[in-house]
């Protein structure tokens, strides 16, 4: 069977420091993964851009950010309704006892989709269906909910506190805080990058599925009647919005229709311009990710997998090597969290809205950063345009921006080669790059490519007479003479070119 394209990413985490099992020396539980140095770089950088395009550089509306505890107390996760429902259906092997999650398994022996059905009926198809273990054909039985949170008892106390299960509580509870800490005018958002927490029954498929993963996620809070939207809604109401209907998705097809932001909007599929604005966004956003639009699409979901105070809910899912799968999730929440925080609290969470007094509305972009790092990873790998594997990564996202090398392992050369090196890393720009003498350039070239290093600057004999280099391309494997004093500003520059849009 040929090596599917999953095991050469996962192999090349492995073996280069991108990620790994979660203690791998021992016998651990699966779900859990470590961010090698590659990885964590690539993490970093991710993380800056998001920061950059969804916080700093929004100019529609003021958006926050926040960093709040990872620890939440019972009560707060009671009233967001997660104590009570946020759980999946398992069911045992009678013979190996091996647990499955039981949706996922009729989904998969029988390409059924069964979301938002009950236990009941989940258990009902099991049996008229003829559903087995995969692993060795037994019975399945013992049917349960199984709960998804991790709970922990703070400071001896029983049953007292969760992991969180997502970022966004944290920002519903600092909401009153923020509206007037920070004399925040509605429309605006509230931003959270970290972890969250869910004891998936059955993680798997590397860092794809976690029980800690991060989340990058933005409550934006609106007027309910506000139905101009943001301020710059017009530039990108023209963008193109690849949307898997639920019309499409009844006749069991698989085909998005494409239009325009704005019409989405205008023509009901989309519920309200905040919503679209971010759609818009998510799409350029992917796009300088390396991620084409026809590898994307938003799936509308299914009334039955809608939450019942939601206004709709459009997955960003991306096309991997194994099939479609959401990386983000967009949600218009209404007054829901806000509402049940006032009751839960007993504090009026309503605010003043030039004189209104009101419980603002809430649209909900969720990211998974893993999922993301894993989809450019996969969308980036190229095989056949040399003899090794090169990583086309976005030059912002690269781990590394430039690699030094020697020509030869020769005292002139090494040492010039190294002084060059410590300029770039002490410089103010605090550039990531790396220094090998080993092996031939060729070999070093290669090594570069496979972790996506964006330029190679190699020392030769020629540096020793002008105090020149060559700078080598990854993406065009070009090669140019440069001068020592106007690498440091080449590099930063390079580093930054977004391309895609
Ligand atoms: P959700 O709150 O379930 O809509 O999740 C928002 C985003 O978080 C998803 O689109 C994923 O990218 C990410 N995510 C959710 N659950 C997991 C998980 N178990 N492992 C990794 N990423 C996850």
């Amino acid at each position: 069977m040929p090596e599917q394209l999953t095991d050469k990413i996962v192999q090349l985490a492995l073996r280069r420091g991108f990620f790994n099992p979660t203690a791998e020396i021992y016998r651990a539980p699966a779900g859990f993964y470590d961010l090698g140095p590659l990885g964590a770089l690539v993490k970093s950088n991710l993380v800056s851009f998001w920061i950059d395009e969804f916080v700093r550089r929004e100019t529609s509306y003021e958006v926050f950010l926040i960093d709040g505890s990872l620890i939440l107390p019972y009560d707060v996760l009671k009233a967001s309704g997660h104590v009570d429902k946020f759980s999946d259906p398992k069911a045992s092997c009678k013979s190996c006892g091996r647990i499955y999650r039981v949706d996922q398994l009729i989904e998969e022996a029988l390409g059924l989709k069964v979301e938002g059905k009950s236990l009941e009926e989940l258990e009902q198809i099991v049996k008229t269906r003829g559903v087995r273990c995969p692993h060795c054909r037994g019975e399945l039985s013992d049917f349960r909910e199984h709960h998804l949170m991790f709970k922990l008892s703070v400071g001896g106390a029983e049953e007292s506190a969760f992991l969180r299960p997502e970022t966004a509580q944290n920002i519903f509870l600092n909401f009153k805080r923020i509206t007037y800490g920070m004399r925040a005018k509605l429309p605006f958002g509230v931003a959270q990058v970290g972890k969250s927490f869910r004891n998936e029954i059955a993680p798997r498929q590397s860092v794809i599925r976690l029980r800690e993963f991060s989340q990058m996620e933005i409550e934006l809070f609106f007027a309910p009647n506000d139905e101009r939207g943001p301020r710059g809604f017009e530039e990108v109401a023209d963008t193109e919005i690849r949307i898997l209907t639920r019309e499409e998705q009844l006749h069991g097809g698989e085909e998005p229709i494409e239009l325009k932001a704005g019409d989405a909007v205008a023509e009901g599929i989309v519920p309200n311009r905040f919503l679209a604005y971010y759609l818009a966004k998510e799409v350029r956003f992917f796009k300088l990710l390396g991620i084409p639009p026809e590898n994307t699409r938003f799936r509308h979901l299914l009334p039955e997998e809608t939450p019942h105070y939601s206004g709709g809910n459009f997955d960003l899912e991306v096309k991997f090597s194994f099939g479609w799968k959401e990386i983000v999730g967009n949600a218009y929440r209404r007054d829901y969290d806000l509402t049940v925080h006032s009751r839960g609290s007993g504090e009026d969470l309503s605010i003043d809205n030039n004189g209104v007094k009101m419980i603002p509305h809430v649209v909900e972009p969720s990211f998974g950063v893993e999922r993301i790092i894993y989809a450019i990873l996969e969308h980036s790998y190229r095989e056949g345009e040399r003899d090794w594997p090169l990583l086309k990564l976005p030059r912002i996202i690269s781990p590394i921006k430039a690699a030094i090398f020697p020509l030869l392992d020769r005292e002139n050369l090494t040492s010039k080669a190294l002084d060059v090196y410590y300029a770039l890393k002490r410089s103010r720009k605090a550039i990531p790059v790396y220094y090998d003498d080993r092996g031939s350039i060729g070999r070093r070239y290669a090594r570069a490519d496979e972790v996506g290093v964006n330029l190679c600057i190699t020392i030769d004999y020629q540096t020793l007479q002008d105090d020149t280099v060559t700078v080598r391309d990854r993406d065009t494997a070009e090669q140019a003479r440069v001068k020592i004093s106007d690498l440091e500003d080449l590099i930063y520059n390079d580093m930054f070119r977004l391309e895609g849009v």
